[in-house]
C-alpha cells in the first residue's frame, strides 16, 4: 500500500504505461470471459481455495507498470471475476476477495521492485528473479492468510497448496514471464496466450472431476468402485507374475453409538481420523479405500497373509490410541477416544481366486473378530488369528 502511494506520487505515467495497462486489462477480461464456464464449474466442484490464473497478468504488470497501475489492474481483474465468473457459485466472502486481490497485487509490486533494483542488466535474469519473487510472496501471504483463518485445522498442504496447485501457479508464471517479452516487442501477439491458458484451466477442471469420480469425499480414500478396479488390476498382475497380495477389511466397533451419543458430524470426524490412521500405517502403493459406512479396505501388494496381519495389528493399535477432538451437534467440544476396530485379513491366492472371494474371506474374518469380542485382528484361517 505504502509503495503504491509512493509510486503514485513519484512515477510519471506515460502513454506507453496507459497502453500496456489497457492491453493487459483487456486480455485479462477476455480470458475471464473465455474461461467463465470452466472457472464457475471449478469453483462449484472445489472444496477449498484454489489457484486462479491472475498471476499471468500481474507478473508482466508488476514488471512493466508503475505500482499504482498494478493495483488498478488487480482491482479490475477481481471485480470482473466477482461480477461475472463467480455468479451462481458459493458466495464469495468479500474479505477473502479483498485479501486475495491484495496478495496478488503485492506479489506483482514485489516482482516489479525486484526487476527495478536487481543489479543486473539482462532481461532473462530479471524476469526469472521477478517470477520467483512473485511466487514466494504469493505463497507466503496466501499461506499465512489460510493459516490465520483456521489455525486449528491448518496443515502444510492446506496452507501452501498441493503439488498440483503449485505446478499450476508456476506454469501460469512461466506464461506470464514469456508475456513480458512479448509485450515489450510485439504487444499485440500477446493475444496468443489466451488459448493455452484456456487449455491449462480446462485440464485442471478435468483433474478435479477425475478426483471426484475416484475419491471418497469424506475421507479422501479411494471410493469402493475405484478400489475394486485397482484390486482387479492387482489380481491380473499377480496372475501374470505369479505373486500375491494381502487384503484387510476394517470395521469400526460400535460406531453407531458414536453417532447416537455425539451426532453424525462427530461420527464423520472419527471416520476421517481412522482413514488417516489407516493411510499412515500403510505404504504409498497400498490401495486404501472406504467400502461404505464405517468399513475400510486395504490391499497390500506383494504381501503374505502373515505380514498383512502384522500391518493390521499396527492399524488396530493405532486406531485404538486415537484421540479425536470434535464437536457434538450442540457445539460442545469433546475428545473421542477408545474407538476400536475389528480387522479381517485374507490373501490372494490362498483365500480365493477373485477379488470377491478374497474379500468374502476377509469379511468372514471380520465377523469372527466381532464374535470374538471386537478390537482384534483375525486372519481368514482361524489358526492364523492374532488376537489383540
Ligand atoms: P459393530 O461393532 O457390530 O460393527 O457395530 P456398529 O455400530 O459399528 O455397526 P452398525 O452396522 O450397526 O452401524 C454402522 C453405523 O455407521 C450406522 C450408520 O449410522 C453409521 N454410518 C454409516 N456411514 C456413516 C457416515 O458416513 N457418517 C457417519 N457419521 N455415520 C455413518
Ligand atoms: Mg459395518
Ligand atoms: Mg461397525
Amino acid at each position: 500500500m505504502v509503495w503504491t502511494a509512493i509510486s503514485t506520487l513519484t512515477t510519471p505515467v506515460t502513454w506507453r504505461h496507459v497502453w500496456l495497462f489497457a492491453l493487459l486489462a483487456a486480455l485479462a477480461v477476455a480470458q475471464s470471459e473465455v474461461t467463465r464456464r470452466i472457472e464457475r464449474q471449478r469453483r462449484i466442484l472445489s472444496n477449498g481455495p484454489h489457484v486462479n490464473m491472475t498471476s499471468v497478468w500481474l507478473l508482466p504488470g508488476g514488471l512493466l507498470l508503475p505500482a499504482h497501475l498494478v493495483a488498478a489492474l488487480g482491482v479490475v481483474l477481481y471485480v470482473y471475476m466477482a461480477l461475472r465468473s463467480w455468479q451462481g457459485t458459493r458466495p464469495a466472502q468479500p474479505h477473502r476477495v479483498v485479501a486475495n486481490a491484495t496478495t496478488m497485487i503485492l506479489s506483482g509490486v514485489t516482482a516489479g521492485l525486484v526487476g527495478e533494483f536487481l543489479p543486473v542488466g539482462d532481461g532473462v535474469t530479471i524476469v526469472c528473479a521477478a517470477a520467483i519473487a512473485f511466487f514466494v510472496v504469493n505463497t507466503v501471504l496466501t499461506g499465512l492468510g489460510l493459516y490465520l483463518a483456521d489455525p486449528g485445522s491448518a496443515t502444510a498442504e492446506s496452507c501452501l497448496g498441493g503439488m498440483d496447485d503449485n505446478l499450476l501457479e508456476l506454469s501460469t508464471l512461466c506464461v506470464g514471464g514469456l508475456l513480458v517479452m512479448v509485450l515489450q516487442n510485439e504487444p499485440l501477439l500477446s493475444v496468443l496466450v489466451i488459448l493455452p491458458l484456456y487449455v491449462l484451466q480446462r485440464s485442471m477442471l478435468v483433474k478435479r472431476l477425475e478426483e471426484l469420480a475416484t475419491t471418497d469425499q469424506k475421507t479422501q480414500l479411494l471410493n469402493a468402485a475405484t478400489w475394486q478396479d485397482g484390486a482387479q488390476r492387482e489380481i491380473s498382475r499377480a496372475e501374470r507374475e505369479g505373486g500375491g497380495f494381502g487384503a484387510l477389511m476394517i470395521d469400526l466397533d460400535h460406531f453407531k453409538r458414536i453417532n447416537d451419543t455425539y451426532g453424525h458430524l462427530a461420527g464423520d470426524d472419527v471416520l476421517k481420523a481412522v482413514a488417516a490412521a489407516v493411510k499412515a500405517e500403510t505404504r504409498a502403493h497400498d490401495l486404501v479405500g472406504r467400502f461404505g459406512g464405517e468399513e475400510f479396505v486395504a490391499l497390500l501388494p506383494a504381501t503374505s497373509k502373515e505380514d498383512a496381519i502384522v500391518t493390521a495389528e499396527r492399524i488396530r493399535r493405532r486406531v485404538s490410541e486415537l484421540v479425536i477432538d470434535t464437536r457434538t451437534n450442540e457445539g460442545e467440544t469433546v475428545a473421542i477416544e477408545r474407538q476400536t476396530a475389528s480387522i479381517g485379513v485374507a490373501s490372494y491366492p490362498l483365500d480365493g481366486s477373485s477379488v470377491e472371494e478374497v474379500m468374502a474371506s476377509a469379511d468372514a474374518a471380520v465377523y469372527a473378530a466381532k464374535h470374538g469380542g471386537r478390537n482384534r485382528v483375525v486372519g481368514s484361517v482361524a489358526t492364523l488369528a492374532a488376537v489383540a
